[in-house]
């Protein structure tokens, strides 16, 4: 029955100039998900509307899924399309529209006709009431409520006739690639794909960071990490993943400095190396999934001492969620499975037995003097190995 897809969006924030922009960044996106998807689709842009058509036969139940992963979009109405032949058929269609749809509960319903081609010969206030008693009086389940009906059944009059009623939910945000790029650092865990998810959803496009330290943690354990930048791809688009060889650098520090400050020192160069990444890629921000207090890195004190290395802005959108509220996300967002999947991190192999959870930054700065030697050149040894692997 539906041939077509209207695409509601939110209009706060995109007066103006900004309007385009963030329109055709939401069709792109549109277009990029629906490549997946079994079927041929155009997307256009139609007088303030976005429209997806199908060409040909397509799979419903995978189009609205991947609709639902493009950021940007409020609600997705499975529409009708109708040539205009004349009130009578219109009214016909109507009516067998609402029984298809309506055939087994009872619902109230409102019209909400909108005429944009005027020469048509019936105003929306007459094609309202009209259209509405036609109802009325073939479908014994339906009952009008102007205030509050549980359906609207919306009837668009242009040079085509659009019929809707249903709207899904999509998943909000702004489009990606409407807010500049971030660079995330991924690990295996749980937090960091909800943290890349949603700064993703506020429009942000994310590339990332893991650091593998073989032979310490395994293939596998990075093939789960390509795994997860995969899935949080399938909302933010291709993200470029650089996996960073960080064995020697971890060695170096186990080495030089004290065991208890081993986490945070390891930290600060990873965010010193993500930084380069992200200087390399164009991007204005780092991303991690830390969360005040949940380990000992996280504590206030660690995350200003990991903090001041930065001079880039880190957004931690995670930071005042519980675990539980992580995890809610991570399984609607479908990356908890390959998140609780029991491969090592590098950084549970290096941890010492009681880390320090109150560093103090002078300490701190001593230990990481015993590094330098060689550091510098090891930073840029690891950033220029890096392999690149580009996930979609
Ligand atoms: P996650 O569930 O994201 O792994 P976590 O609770 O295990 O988080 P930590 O291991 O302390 O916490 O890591 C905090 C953050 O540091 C992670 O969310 C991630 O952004 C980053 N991070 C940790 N390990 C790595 C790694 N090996 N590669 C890239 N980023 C990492
Ligand atoms: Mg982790």
């Amino acid at each position: 029955m539906f041939k077509a897809f209207l695409i509601k969006y939110a209009e706060i924030a995109i007066k103006g100039k900004n309007r385009y922009i963030f329109e055709d960044a939401l069709v792109d996106q549109i277009r990029h998900v629906l490549k997946e998807v079994d079927g041929e689709f155009s997307v256009v842009k139609e007088r303030g509307r976005i429209y997806v058509y199908a060409d040909s036969e397509f799979d419903y139940d995978e189009t609205i899924e991947a609709l639902k992963r493009v950021f940007g979009i409020f609600g997705i109405c499975p529409t009708v399309v109708l040539e205009d032949k004349g009130y009578e058929e219109l009214s016909k269609e109507v009516v067998a529209y609402v029984k298809e749809m309506y055939k087994d509960e009872p619902k109230t319903f409102k019209m909400d006709v909108r005429r944009a081609k005027k020469s048509y010969p019936m105003t929306s206030m007459e094609m309202n009431a009209q259209l509405g008693g036609d109802v009325l009086d073939s479908c014994p389940n339906m009952k009008v409520d102007v205030h509050e009906p549980d359906v609207m059944i919306h009837v668009e009059v242009r040079d085509k006739i659009y019929l809707y009623s249903e709207v899904i939910p999509g998943p909000g945000g702004m489009p990606v690639g409407t807010n500049g790029k971030a660079m995330l650092l991924l690990s295996g865990g749980i937090d960091s794909p909800v943290a890349g998810y949603m700064i993703a959803k506020r429009g942000v496009k994310i590339d990332a960071v893991y650091f593998h330290a073989p032979p310490y943690t395994s293939e596998r354990a990075k093939q789960k990490v390509v795994d997860l930048a995969k899935l949080v791809a399938k909302y933010s688009g291709p993200i470029h993943l650089h996996v960073v060889n960080f064995t020697d650098i971890q060695l170096y520090i186990y080495e030089k400095c004290p065991h208890e400050e081993l986490t945070i020192i390891m930290r600060r160069y990873m965010m010193k190396i993500a930084e380069e990444f992200a200087k390399k890629d164009g991007c204005l921000g780092l991303i991690t999934g830390e969360s005040i207090g949940q380990v000992a890195s996280q504590t206030m004190h660690s995350l200003a001492a990991t903090n001041e290395v930065c001079t880039m802005p880190v957004f931690r959108p995670v930071i005042g969620f519980d675990k539980q509220e992580i995890v809610d996300v991570a399984l609607k967002i479908n990356t908890y499975e390959t998140s609780i999947l029991p491969f090592e991190d590098c950084c549970t192999i290096f941890v010492a037995k009681h880390p320090v959870t109150k560093p103090n930054l002078k300490v701190i700065k001593r230990s990481e003097e015993k590094l330098q030697d060689k550091i510098e050149e090891m930073m840029i040894q690891a950033v220029e190995t890096a392999e690149t692997i580009v996930c979609e």
